[in-house]
Parts: C-alpha cells; structure tokens; sequence
C-alpha cells in the first residue's frame, strides 16, 4: 500500500472526538499535518475502529442450534463452543477467523483484542489468519497460548486452579493480563481485581464497589451489550450497568465477544447500545475506538501517530440530512458508507 495521503473531510479529532473540516497529511503511514479547512468538503474521517472483546476463533460454530446457558454453552472446558472448536480442522480454524477478519475490516475496524483458546498453536492460528490484515491485533492467549501472544486471558477466576502461577508468569514475560469478570454474577469479579489486570471484560454485574475500584485503578472495562443478551445474562438497561460506570468515570470499551453468536460489527454493537442502554453517541464512538490504547499508540486521530482512519461519504446516502453527526454514525454508519480505509501499523 501507499502511505502517503492527502485528504479532506470533518474529521472526529483527538480523544474529544471534536468534528472539525481540516485536511489531514499522511507521509510514510504518520499523521504530520492537521490544518483547518474551511473547504474541505461533507466527507467524515473517522478514527479506525478497535474492537475491544471478541473470539474470532468460534466463527466455526457460528449459529449452531442450541439452548442452554452460559456453562453449557461457552465455559471451558466442556461447553458447546468449545466441542466444536476441538472438532474443527486447522485448516477450518483459519479460514474462518480470516473469513471473520476481512468482515471487520470492510466495517471500519483496524484491531481488536482476541481471547484466543487452544494454547500456543490457537495462537498461532490467529496470527497466520489475522496478522497481514489488522495492525491493531492483540492476542491473549490460554494454556501456554499467551507465551506467544501479547497477553494472557481468563476465562474467569473462579475457572482456573493455578491462578496466581499463570499470572505471575504472564507478568513477568511482560504481558497483559485480562480477565472475563462479572459476567453472570459479581462474584469473580474481586479475585479478577486483586491481580490489577489490564482489562476487565463484562462486568455484567460488577458492584458500585467493584466499578469503583476500576475507575480509581484506570483498568478499562470491556462491555459486550449484544453478547450479554443473546447469552441470556442481560435483562434489563443496567446490565452492564453502563450509566453507573459512566458517572464514576469508568474507561469503557466496546466489544463484540462471540463470535458463535455476535457478528463482529462494531457499528452494530454501537447502534444496540445506543438504543438499549441510551448511551451517549460520543461515549459509544470512543469506547468502539479507545481499546486501540492498549498499542503503543491508539487509533484517535492526532499528529505524529500511525494513520488508522477511515472516510465515510454521507452524500451517498440519507445519511447528509443528518443534524447530528455523532448520532448518525452510531445508529445509522456501516461498512456500506466506507469510501476509503488507511489502516497503518506502528511496529
Ligand atoms: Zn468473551
């Protein structure tokens, strides 16, 4: 690809999101020049987008007809998913997690942080699948899988015996360590704490206790709204409860989770939390961008970074009508109203 770009559009800027018409240089894949323009016509710029949860690799057990909870569905080392990863071939696996991959490409997304199962060979698949595609890829791996990932991931506390020792090993190999927590009941949600992890997934149903201690620790909270509905773990606007997180300043990130039962679609995530939960349009924007700080260097548009944006053209579709920008691209953007992708990597 050609790193080199010169376009012109209002542009989502900085980590405030403010709209502004400017014209924004890229040379060699880094952002060096963000000059207002009063001419720079109706395209949006728009920050790529990170999904903050999922696991691509159960795109081979997309949909399998089944009824059952949350054990018998998705929990190690038994549930339904987890059979029919056993039963795919390598071959399968790779397929579909590209398959998944080119989807959230076309939909604006540019990484995401993958809870990837089957030790250090799953890992491995998912780079082989992924790697050439997304610059934001961070993998937490399980059994052995986050020696050669970035991070470690539980699936929950209360489902690992030899916690302490995987933590403490992940750790002093320098990686993330990231917990499922709160997902059914707050119950796993301390010991997750205790370990003061980079990233908390659910928290479903974390206490004002609980949420306190993420915002005063800075560790962001992964919501995955779709998910805790079709898992039957959501009833009702609290769960997660979004408004509670958002008044005690909690980091929230948006993620799709499963991908057996989630397309992994970040405008559709954003458009049911939007409806559900009435999250705020430019809270909803920056928590499907805001995992990408888990990089060295995160998607929000600014200079000296790696480019990671995308061009929506509203005058393709009802979309120009719009009186508020921010609204429309949550409940009415997808992949459909993508001119252009600028998807850099920072390594
Ligand atoms: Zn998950």
């Amino acid at each position: 690809m050609d790193n080199d770009l010169t376009v012109s559009g209002h542009a989502l800027i900085g980590e405030s999101l403010e709209m502004r018409p400017v014209t924004i240089v890229v040379k060699s894949g880094i952002i060096t020049h963000i000059e207002d323009d009063l001419h720079a016509g109706d395209n949006w710029i728009i920050p790529a987008f990170f999904n903050a949860h999922t696991h691509l690799g159960d795109t081979v057990a997309m949909d399998a007809p089944a009824n059952g909870d949350l054990v018998e569905l998705v929990t190690p080392p038994d549930g339904l998913k987890h059979r029919l990863l056993a039963a795919a071939s390598r071959d399968d696996l790779v397929s579909g997690m590209r398959s998944s991959v080119l989807g959230m490409v076309q939909g604006g997304t540019a990484g995401c942080a993958d809870f990837r199962e089957g030790g250090i060979d799953g890992a491995r698949a998912l780079y082989e699948a992924a790697s050439s595609l997304l610059p934001g890829l961070v993998v937490f791996g399980r059994d052995g899988g986050e020696q050669v990932a970035e991070g470690l991931g539980i699936s929950s506390a209360r489902d690992v015996p030899d916690l302490e020792r995987q933590v403490k090993e992940a750790r002093d190999g320098g990686k993330f360590i990231a917990f499922h927590a709160g997902e059914r009941d707050p119950d796993d949600v301390d010991a997750a704490l205790a370990f003061r992890p980079d990233l908390i997934v659910h928290g479903t149903y974390a206490t004002r206790r609980q949420l306190m201690q993420c915002a005063d620790e800075e560790i962001p909270i992964a919501i995955c709204p779709r998910s805790n509905w079709a898992l039957g773990v959501a009833g009702s606007r609290s769960e997660p409860p979004v408004h509670e997180m958002i008044d005690l300043g909690c980091r929230i990130l948006l993620g799709t989770d499963n991908v057996m039962f989630v397309q992994p679609d970040m405008f559709a995530e954003m458009a049911f939390t939007h409806y559900v939960y009435r999250m705020p349009p430019a809270l909803l924007i920056r928590a499907a961008i805001s995992g990408s700080q888990l990089m060295d260097s995160s998607f929000f548009i600014r200079k000296g970074v790696p480019a990671n944006f995308f061009v929506m053209d509203p005058g393709q579709s009802n979309m120009r009508f719009s009186l508020d920008n921010l609204a429309t691209i949550v409940k009415r953007g997808s992949s459909a109203g993508i001119i252009k992708k600028f998807f850099i990597s920072d390594s």
